[in-house]
C-alpha cells in the first residue's frame, strides 16, 4: 500500500534521521503498520533518548533493548502494532502497565491521550518521570508500584496497554476499561505469549489475537508471582 508519509521529509536535520526513516519504512510500514499518525509519532519521538547510553547507536534497530534490571524497551514493531491496535483518539484516558523507559507512554501522549503509567521498578519509574519531564511531555503521570490490578482512581480508561506478559487477563483491568474501550495485553506463559486486543462495546467484550510475542513478565497480584525471587 503506497502512502506519501510527508512527515519523513524534515526541514531541519534531526539526530538519527536516516535510522528513524528506515525504522518507519522497513520495520513498520512494510510489515503492515499503516496508521500514518502512529508512523509519524514513532518518527518524531527520539527513541535514542529512552535507551541506556551504551545502546544509543542501536536505538532504532529492529529489536528490544535492555534497560537494566532484566527489563527491556520493546522492539519498535511491537510498540507500533500495540499503538495502532488501540486506535488512540485525542482526549482518551490511557492506562499503561509497565512504564519501563517511558517510550510507549510518550507515543500515547504524542497522539493526544492523557496517560497514567505504572512501573513496578522504582528506579525505572523515577528515571522515566525525569526523562519525560526533560523532553517536555505533558499529560503523563508516572507512578511506582504494582499496576497489575490497574489504577481504579482514574478509571474508566478508553485505552489500557499492558506491556508485560500476563498469565491471563486480570479481571480488574477489564472492569476499568471504558465502554467503548480497547485493551492490548500479551497473554501466555513466561516464554511465549499472544498479543490480545480486547474491545468493549455496548457491554460486549470481544477478544482478537494479533501477533505472537515475547514480553518480560507482569509481576504482581494480577500477574505472576515474583519470578526474579526479589
Ligand atoms: N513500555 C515500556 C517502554 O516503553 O519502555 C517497556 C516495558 S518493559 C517490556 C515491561 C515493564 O513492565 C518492566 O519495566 C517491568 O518492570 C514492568 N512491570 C512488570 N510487572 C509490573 C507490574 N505489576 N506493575 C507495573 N509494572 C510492571
Amino acid at each position: 500500500m503506497a502512502m506519501p508519509m510527508p512527515f519523513l521529509t524534515t526541514t531541519e536535520p534531526i539526530p538519527f534521521e536516516n535510522e528513524r526513516r528506515e525504522m518507519i519504512t522497513v520495520q513498520l510500514h512494510r510489515r503492515g503498520i499503516h496508521d500514518e499518525r502512529v508512523l509519524e509519532a514513532m518518527f518524531r519521538i527520539p527513541r535514542h533518548e529512552f535507551v541506556p547510553a551504551a545502546f544509543v547507536p542501536a536505538a532504532y534497530d529492529d529489536r528490544p533493548l535492555p534497560l537494566g534490571a532484566a527489563e527491556t524497551i520493546s522492539q519498535p514493531y511491537i510498540v507500533a502494532a500495540m499503538t495502532e491496535a488501540v486506535n488512540v483518539q485525542p482526549g482518551d484516558h490511557a492506562l499503561e502497565i509497565g512504564t519501563g523507559s517511558g517510550y510507549q507512554a510518550a507515543i500515547l501522549a504524542y497522539l493526544g491521550a492523557r496517560v497514567y503509567t505504572i512501573e513496578r521498578n522504582q528506579l525505572l519509574a523515577i528515571s522515566a518521570r525525569e526523562r519525560l519531564a526533560r523532553l517536555g511531555f505533558a499529560g503523563i503521570e508516572v507512578m511506582a508500584g504494582d499496576g497489575s490490578m490497574g489504577y481504579p482512581v482514574q478509571a474508566p480508561y478508553q485505552i489500557i496497554m499492558v506491556t508485560a506478559a500476563a498469565p491471563a487477563v486480570p479481571p480488574a483491568l477489564l472492569e476499568q476499561l471504558a465502554d467503548p474501550g480497547r485493551m492490548v495485553i500479551p497473554v501466555g506463559d513466561l516464554y511465549h505469549q499472544d498479543l490480545l486486543l480486547i474491545s468493549k462495546q455496548e457491554n460486549q467484550v470481544r477478544t482478537r489475537a494479533l501477533d505472537p510475542c515475547q514480553f518480560v513478565p507482569l509481576i504482581g497480584k494480577g500477574g505472576w508471582q515474583d519470578v526474579y525471587g526479589q
